[in-house]
């Protein structure tokens, strides 16, 4: 089946259409600018030429319109029809409390993703616009709706409720949900398979460290904690967000700076993180440089904030897995940083963990599935490519084939 994996956002329709038969890419690209002047569409087909063009885009409707000419163009296209998109898969970065797998996107459904708006405001709003432009334009089309937080639904209740009053958790769904549900789960079973032994016995930690980062304990299979809370600002420092901070720093900068609600929510998402502690950039490439070329001790620092908040939470995880049989590095820092892999494992040697630098420091491009630990290291150490739009689309097939 062909699946159409759309990712909208305010003003953009991010898109790829995917083959789950030969789990391959057959386009991929975006539309930009959409209710804003300068509209746009850049599009690929592996083995073809980019192709780009510019067209005023109102809403995004006349982005899902242009995406479906573009894909079916016969020049720079790569299907005949639409009849040829099986079904659309849609990533929703938030499914709230009502969520725990993907669904078919039917009202009552939809309902309930509105519902799920308070707690993702910018992410939701865009998508629910998303689904009903794909709605509206495939109309004999099947919408499913994949969630980042469902695959952490089976948190216990110690790991997912945070200590305030009752009262409040329950009037606002205040709760740990976790996100990059899609990447852990991927990298999680693909690690599954490599240890060969039966899912239920399995203890790993999946590390997805990119401009977002996240780290979820997955044992048996099935996510027993994750770094990420209530929203996609809580556990590690990341590019631009400062990751967990001590709550009360956040009521005293508002105080002493006199910032709002709004203010404080921008320096925490926008202006902290790697950026906040390095100051020129938050690009974890530009940090390294500046580390390793110009030995500058802010990016020093950085760096060695995050491999050490990673070594943290491994240790944090293994002793509430009650053990380790992997760790997996995943997703732009972890699948090509080379010292981000190593770094958090360095002193890790009495868990079972050993490093082969000379795997991890030799990793050439295409970034393949590699083994980074020694053959005597009792934890397997690996990085993985994570492959989010195959569990999407995967997951868009399987609800689609349960209607027939
Ligand atoms: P993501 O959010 O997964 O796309 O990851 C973005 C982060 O990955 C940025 O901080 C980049 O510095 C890093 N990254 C992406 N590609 C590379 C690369 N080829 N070499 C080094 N770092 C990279």
């Amino acid at each position: 089946m062909n699946v159409l994996i759309v990712n909208a956002g305010s003003s953009s329709l991010k898109y790829q259409l995917f083959n789950t038969e030969t789990k391959t890419v057959l386009a991929k690209g975006g539309c930009e600018r959409i209710g804003e002047k300068g509209g746009n569409i850049s599009h690929k087909v592996p083995e073809k030429t980019p192709y780009e063009k510019n067209q005023e885009l109102q809403n995004h409707e006349d982005a899902i319109k242009l995406v479906i000419e573009t894909l079916t163009d016969k020049e720079v296209g790569c299907i005949a029809s639409m009849d040829e998109i099986g079904a659309v898969g849609h990533r929703v970065v938030h499914g709230g409390p009502y969520f725990t797998g993907s669904v078919l996107a039917t009202e009552d459904v939809l309902a309930k993703v509105e519902l799920c708006k308070e707690l993702a405001p910018l992410h939701i709003g865009p998508s629910l616009v998303g689904i009903h432009a794909c709605m509206d334009v495939m109309k004999n089309v099947p919408q499913v709706l994949v969630f980042d937080t469902a695959f952490h639904s089976t948190m216990p209740e110690e790991a997912y409720t945070f200590a305030i009053p009752r009262e409040y958790s329950e009037k606002y769904h205040i709760r740990r949900y976790g996100f990059h549900g899609s990447s852990h789960r991927y990298v999680s079973r693909e690690m599954i398979q490599i240890l060969g032994k039966p899912a239920e016995e399995t203890k790993i930690v999946t590390c997805h460290l990119g401009n977002g980062s996240s780290i979820a304990a997955v044992k048996g299979g099935k996510v027993i904690d994750t770094t990420m809370g209530f929203t996609p600002l809580d556990g590690l420092m990341m590019g631009t967000r400062s990751g967990a901070i001590d709550p009360a720093i956040v009521s005293f900068l508002m105080e002493k700076e006199n910032l709002s609600a709004d203010q404080i929510n921008n320096i925490l998402n926008k202006k902290s993180g790697i950026l906040g502690v390095y100051g020129a950039s938050s690009d974890f490439r530009d940090c390294r440089m500046a580390m390793e070329e110009k030995k500058d001790p802010r990016a020093t620092l950085a760096i060695r904030m995050l491999a050490y908040q990673v070594k943290k939470y491994i240790g944090a995880y293994t002793a509430a897995m009650g053990g380790l049989d992997a760790v997996v590095f995943t997703a732009g820092i972890g699948e090509n940083n080379n010292i981000i892999r190593a770094m958090p494992c360095e002193g890790l040697e009495f868990l079972g963990i050993e490093i082969d630098h000379a795997v991890n420091d030799g990793i050439k491009r295409p970034i393949q599935t590699t083994k980074i630990s020694t053959e005597n290291s009792k934890v397997q150490v690996y990085l993985i490519p994570t492959n989010e739009e195959l569990i999407i689309a995967e997951d868009t097939e399987s609800v689609v084939s349960a209607l027939k």
